[in-house]
């Protein structure tokens, strides 16, 4: 079953609208590096928001962290990732591109035909230097994920948090991988965001705790609106286990190039503590009082992306439709997503409209992002607002000089509703949460 979007229309879709760029594009642009617009940094902030605020805030047993992107090197010979953290790499003899053996088919490359080289293994993990000597002792890393930061302060947290295990700490932040081959827009990229748990757990109730992350990461994306259908589990065979890992589940999603991984849930056992006490000669272990015993734990990693997860977000909602044999292209975002909640749109620039059209949107922008519009025909601006995803539109019109009244469009019903201004916020912040919301209750306040 393909997805019923593809790519194009999507990348064309953000550049259009400004939800993203191709980076130094007037450079001519930079291989698989992308930069968020005015509508596309709002999203990733509230993808990156809702995600802190199910796994850390509405939780008592998650703490949040921000660790340094650049950490002393013995952490990665430690982790495994200077040795381990390699993809197989083969490069064409005839046109000299390079490929990702374990992701094309055949001996010959994809591109020319051409014969290929014997794969090598290619470390992933950029490489700079600290300091103003370059020179081999002062080599460090870029972090190809935020785990490790987490790891290195498990004492730290533990000791000040004053918690007791099972524990998770969280943490968003860049990722650097020097990937082979990036691609399909921000679903691959060099750098990119993470999103991450360590959830530290007794030893032996480990499966027990990778089940239920699988369905709580699972039930995030529903939630947010994405359908269940274009999502799937896979769990991984003994044999494509990371270097660290015991068990493994993918949440897969429906892209326009097929079904891929959108986040990834590990059972990581002990291998990180152990590794990091070993390698530090610091004991990190934990005294569990209840038990009466002292343990390295286990820890279950639900570890997702923010810009492949805006990227499903966004081919999620895409839609067109025919409204009166017109097409329109909407994006139908969760309100808590929508980077853009409620635009305010004076019926046009007419000097009469305009003073009560600023009252109504500086009513609103404490409350909601709010967007003014009032350049070319409302037509226009109303399909930028469905496009963009705003979920209400408000329109100031002539009578509503007279009657203090404005118009509340629905972008996914295109129902409209007349309510007084001076209870919109009210009927604005219900509607976003999803609640009927009765506006003739707004009108003893009007005639008082
Ligand atoms: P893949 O198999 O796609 O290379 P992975 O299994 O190496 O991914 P993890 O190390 O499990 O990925 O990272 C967790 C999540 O981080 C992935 O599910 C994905 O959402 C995101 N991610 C990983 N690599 C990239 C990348 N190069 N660009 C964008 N997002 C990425």
């Amino acid at each position: 079953m393909p997805s019923k979007v593809d790519m194009d229309k999507i990348v064309s879709l953000c550049k259009r609208r400004g939800f993203v760029f191709p980076s130094s594009e007037i450079y001519g642009g930079l291989a698989s590096c992308w930069d968020y617009g005015p509508v596309g940094v709002e999203l990733k902030r509230n993808v990156k928001e809702a995600w802190w605020k199910a796994v850390v805030h509405e939780r008592d047993d998650v703490v949040g962290l921000d660790t340094s992107i650049m950490m002393h090197p013995g952490v990665w010979a430690a982790s495994g990732h200077i040795d381990n953290f390699t993809d197989p790499l083969v490069e064409c003899k005839s046109c000299h591109l390079r490929w990702r053996a374990d992701a094309i088919e055949g001996k010959k490359c994809p591109k020319c035909g051409g014969e290929l080289t014997e794969p090598r293994m290619f470390n992933l993990m950029f490489k700079t230097s600290m300091g103003p000597v370059e020179e081999e002792a002062n080599t460090i890393y870029l972090r190809p994920e935020t785990a490790q930061g987490i790891f290195v302060n498990f004492e730290n947290v533990v000791t000040t948090s004053r918690k007791k295990l099972p524990l998770g700490i969280a943490q968003i932040g860049k990722s650097f991988r020097n990937e082979i081959t990036p691609g399909n827009f921000i679903f691959r990229t060099r750098e990119f965001e993470h999103m991450e748990v360590e959830y530290f757990v007794r030893p032996g109730t480990d499966e027990k705790w990778l089940d239920y992350w699988v369905k709580e990461r699972f039930d995030w994306y529903v939630k947010l609106g994405i359908k269940k259908e274009n999502l799937r589990l896979r769990r991984h065979g003994k044999d494509e286990l990371a270097h660290y890992a015991r068990d493994c589940y993918d949440i897969e999603y429906l892209f326009p190039m097929g079904w891929s991984e959108l986040e990834g849930i590990a059972n990581r056992g002990d291998f990180d503590l152990t590794q990091h006490a070993k390698c530090s000669g610091k004991e990190l272990s934990y005294h569990d009082a209840e038990a009466g015993e002292k343990y390295v734990p286990y820890v279950i990693e639900p570890s997702a992306g923010v810009d492949r997860s805006v990227l499903a977000f966004l081919v999620d909602a895409y839609d067109e439709e025919e409204v009166e044999k017109e097409k329109r292209t909407v994006l139908h975002l969760h309100p808590s997503l929508a980077p853009i909640k409620v635009a305010v749109l004076p019926l046009s620039r007419n000097e009469k409209l305009t003073p009560l059209a600023k009252e109504v949107f500086k009513q609103l922008c404490p409350s909601f992002v709010t967007d003014y519009d009032d350049s070319q025909s409302i037509g226009r601006r109303y399909r930028r607002q469905d496009e963009i995803g705003t979920p209400f539109c408000v329109t100031i019109d002539f009578e509503s000089l007279e009657d203090k009244q404005v118009t509340i469009r629905d972008r996914d019903s295109l129902a409209q509703i007349r309510v007084p201004v001076e209870g919109l916020e009210k009927v604005i912040a219900a509607k976003l949460k999803g609640e009927a919301f009765d506006a003739s209750t707004l009108w003893s306040t009007r005639e008082k």
